[in-house]
């Protein structure tokens, strides 16, 4: 019941059944329905009150302790919980009801005065932070401060008489902050806390996160009443965060944090460093052996790997959270293998395990292995990956650096929730406290951002915008780089490597492959690319875009010589001239790629495109005129030229099919170099090509009848008649997907140009939609994502599903594929998947991803 209860709430609720009411605090949930009432109203719906008494009441009975008492009170947490985990990112309160009195209860009932008031001091803090907004450096300094008097370096080292003075600071504060005395009503506080977990639904950090996360605003969140547990009651009570298995490798043993004497939100927070999870085996055996099995159990449960959070008060284990692990793609994969390997789960299952979004992690560099450097500082390896950047000390200057397109390292010395917008802007987190639980660590797993975390031995100094690592002293903007695999940060000039698929991985696409239906290729222009997206399993070439060969510098001059020759019979010399270097490109990739599909296709940009830009030349020739060079004439006659080309909308100018009708020279020696490099090909392999040649912005059928007819007549010329090839189209725009029944007359193939359909079909230009109004549309909610990132089904996807459907009536053995970016995006793989198409196409790095998203597609579809 997680949509109502959130996810917190629903496995809370959900351990109490598999592991029994000894091992889960008891409580209530109050409905993410509450939530989203109370938004709507502004206003405490309707019989919330009643019903929170009456849960309250059950929970007093059951506990046998009631809110507020004086003498053995019963304390609560006050917990949020959204149907998907938002870590970090909502409010909660601990240790409710404590007040001036219940802290006298609760000290002679537990006969433990320090943990009384430790307590107490802890409902202040937070309760004024989360439900009031007392900045937190006001209370740190506040600790600070008491801490310096007491002249101890630990929290835990305050005693009784400090905790006592902290308390009446902090309630200070609350007092000069609120202009209130601080609540002593337990029932005013749980009102108070209700509401601030409510709100922070609606927080700006919350809504950063969902934007981010694409969780969508509608939900709300659940709030979960729970009776505490205490960790900081001394030396055998401790709290801790336990995954299943590690969580940043997957390999099968557990691994976590823990801090002796502490409650969570200390281990969470990164404040004090905590201790390795398997620490605890000499400190409470028995209760690290009952996790353990705890752990085991609740995997086989839930079918997966699980990340928990517990508390150990005076020696008895009590399991507060657990929920499916999220986890970086190698951990993802290595247990999709395990798992299927230990027998917990079948293969599709275990596919269906992993999130193909984070599976561009693991195509992430890494440092180069031979590379020298010298360490700097060591942290933990809390997100895998390299990255390398200028420092920067504040989430607002990685956001402004991503903006302006630097890379950059965000430095600090632990990250807070309202730092995630710098670490999605960053290419990757360093802080000097905290562990593979802390914030940091989570978010940037989350995120696929590299990330070492507790690097001690860096001192930040957030004022001067300094850090010093031994005898290196380095400034904003210095460069560093970051193994988050290994935990290692340096100052040097490390070159970055590639990744390799792992054996797990690659085990994962077999599998991936053996049930996907959906064929998987290629955008590759040269033969490395090929060869890497060949290596990363595309079954051939969807999109060679034909163009990125002529803006090579030995190819550009040629070409830009083509494209001012006054007669077609200069032209064809230039042409002529390009042939060969055309053919051995075309003979590069044939080779690489024997055997299989090559799709090609001709020129498709304005020719604008390869002139230098008009401004430019105008300056320059104003400057050659006033020195009085020879070039002037030539540069003018280039800039007459410019102009002449020049048009309002290049986009939806003379470009594509529009030059092949115009120009049929260009196109004529683009297939020429085509069929001699088949030729040549044929030759040394044995085997011919399978060559598809792509027309590219058709909307009339005559278009494309005109361009075959090209195509028939220098295959003629060339071989009489002798070579095989496919000739298709391009579907870019709405006309050609309502014609598709007259186009597909035509064609062997159709390949959907999703970029130039989305452009065309909402009418938005590609180039100017991310920095101009999208964001707003984002927020605003009218999208959720770019079109350009994710298709816009309802329209876009409409087009396709037409074009397939009625090409396919005209042309049963029409092969569709699709070359636009949303090949390589995974939930418009599955659309395309179910849309029927034969295949997707996307950059080599995102072939794996392909695969993965197609399988899950088959695997789904067969499930419904
Ligand atoms: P988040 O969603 O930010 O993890 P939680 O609601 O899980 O917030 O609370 C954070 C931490 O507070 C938990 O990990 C746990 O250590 C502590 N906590 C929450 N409820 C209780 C409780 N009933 N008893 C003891 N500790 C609790
Ligand atoms: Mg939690
Ligand atoms: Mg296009």
């Amino acid at each position: 019941m997680r949509d109502l209860l959130g996810g917190k709430g629903a496995n809370v609720a959900e351990m109490t059944r598999v592991l029994g009411a000894d091992r889960v605090p008891g409580g209530f949930t109050i409905t993410t329905e509450a939530c989203v009432a109370y938004m709507e109203a502004g206003a405490y719906p309707e019989g919330l009150q009643e019903q929170v008494d009456e849960a309250l009441e059950r929970l007093e009975g059951q506990a046998g302790k009631r809110l507020g008492d004086s003498d053995d009170p019963l304390l609560v947490s006050v917990r949020s919980g959204a149907r998907e985990s938002m870590p970090g990112m909502l409010d909660t309160v601990l240790n409710l009801g404590m007040n001036d009195e219940s802290v006298q209860g609760l000290a002679k009932a537990t006969d433990n005065e320090r943990f009384a008031w430790d307590s107490y001091r802890r409902f202040v803090q937070m309760f004024g932070n989360v439900c009031r907004g007392i900045p937190g450096e006001e209370i740190e300094d506040a600790i600070k401060a008491r801490k310096k008097q007491a002249g101890v370096e630990e929290d835990t080292e305050l005693g009784v008489h400090d905790l006592k003075a902290l308390t009446d600071d902090l309630k200070g504060l609350f007092k000069d902050g609120t202009g209130e005395e601080f609540p002593q009503d337990p029932r005013e506080q749980l009102e108070q806390a209700i509401r601030a977990v409510f709100d922070s639904w609606q927080g700006d950090r919350a809504v950063e996160y969902r934007r981010i996360s694409r969780i969508p605003d509608e939900w709300g969140t659940a709030v979960n009443v729970q009776q505490m547990v205490f960790g900081n009651k001394g030396d055998t009570s401790c709290s801790g965060v336990a995954f299943s298995r590690d969580e940043v490798t997957g390999e099968p043993t557990p691994s976590g944090d823990y801090l002796a004497n502490a409650q969570g939100e200390d281990v969470v927070s990164g404040v004090r460093t905590p201790r390795d999870l398997h620490a605890m085996k000499d400190d409470m055996p028995d209760a690290y052996g009952e996790l353990m099995d705890i752990l085991r159990e609740l995997e086989r449960h839930y079918s997966d790997m699980q990340d928990t959070e517990f508390t150990v008060e005076e020696g008895s284990l009590y399991m507060l959270q657990t929920r499916d692990a999220k986890r970086p793609a190698q951990a993802a994969v290595r247990f999709a293998v395990d798992a299927v390997d230990e027998a917990l789960l079948g293969r599709d299952a275990a596919l269906m395990t992993i999130d193909p979004y984070t599976l561009d992690a693991l195509l992430h560099p890494h440092f180069a292995p031979d590379a020298e450097f010298h360490v700097i500082a060591e942290g933990v390896a809390a997100s895998p990956g390299a990255a390398r950047g200028g420092i920067v000390f504040t989430a607002e200057d990685a956001v402004t650096a991503g903006e302006e397109g630097r890379d950059v390292i965000l430095v600090r010395p632990f990250t807070e929730a309202d730092d995630v917008g710098g670490f999605h802007a960053a290419k990757g987190i360093l802080t000097s406290e905290g562990g593979k639980a802390s914030h940091a660590a989570l978010v940037a797993r989350g995120m696929g951002k590299p990330c070492v975390a507790g690097a001690g031995a860096l001192e930040i100094d957030l004022k001067a915008k300094t850090v010093r690592a031994g005898d290196t002293q380095l400034s904003e903007g210095d460069v560093i780089a970051i193994d988050g695999s290994r935990g290692l940060v340096t100052a040097d000039e490390v070159p970055l490597q590639d990744a390799e698929v792992s054996e797990e991985f690659e085990q994962v696409l077999l599998w991936a492959d053996e049930v996907r239906t959906l064929g998987v290729r290629t955008n590759a222009d040269t033969p490395e690319d090929s060869r890497k997206a060949r290596d990363f399993g595309a079954e051939g070439i969807g999109l060679c875009r034909t163009e990125h060969m002529f803006m090579q510098s030995d190819r550009q001059p040629k070409m830009r010589a083509m494209i001012m020759a006054e007669s077609e019979k200069d032209r064809r010399k230039c042409l002529d001239a390009l042939l060969p270097l055309q053919q051995e490109d075309f003979e590069g990739l044939f080779e690489t790629m024997s055997g299989m599909p090559v799709t090609i296709r001709l020129l498709d940009p304005p020719l604008h495109e390869f002139l230098p830009s008009g401004e430019e030349l105008a300056g320059e020739l104003e400057h050659a005129r006033a020195e009085g060079s020879d070039d002037v004439e030539k540069m003018q006659e280039t800039l007459d030229r410019v102009h002449e080309l020049a048009e309002t909308n290049p986009m939806l100018g003379t470009r594509g099919v529009r030059l092949g009708i115009l120009h049929p020279e260009v196109y004529e020696m683009q297939l020429r170099a085509i069929v001699r490099a088949g030729l040549a090909a044929t030759k040394i392999s044995g085997e011919a090509p399978q060559i598809e040649i792509m027309i590219p912005l058709v909307a009339y059928e005559q278009e494309l009848d005109l361009m075959r007819g090209l195509v028939d007549g220098v295959i003629e010329e060339e071989t009489g008649g002798e070579l095989d090839v496919h000739v298709g189209t391009m579907i870019e725009l709405p006309r050609a997907c309502f014609v598709a029944d007259r186009i597909a007359a035509h064609a062997d193939f159709f390949s959907f140009g999703t970029n130039d359909l989305t452009q065309t079909a909402l009418g938005f230009s590609r180039d100017d939609v991310e920095s101009g109004f999208l964001n707003r549309y984002m927020e605003r909610k009218i999208v959720d994502r770019s079109p350009f990132e994710t298709i816009d089904k309802p329209g876009v996807g409409w087009l396709v599903r037409l074009a397939a459907w009625v090409g396919r009536e005209a042309k049963p053995d029409l092969t569709l594929g699709i070359c636009g970016e949303h090949g390589g995006d995974p939930d418009s793989v599955a659309f395309f998947h179910m849309a029927g198409l034969d295949y997707v196409s996307c950059s080599p790095y995102r072939v794996p991803i392909a695969r993965v998203a197609a399988a899950q597609a088959a695997i789904t579809e067969a499930s419904d």
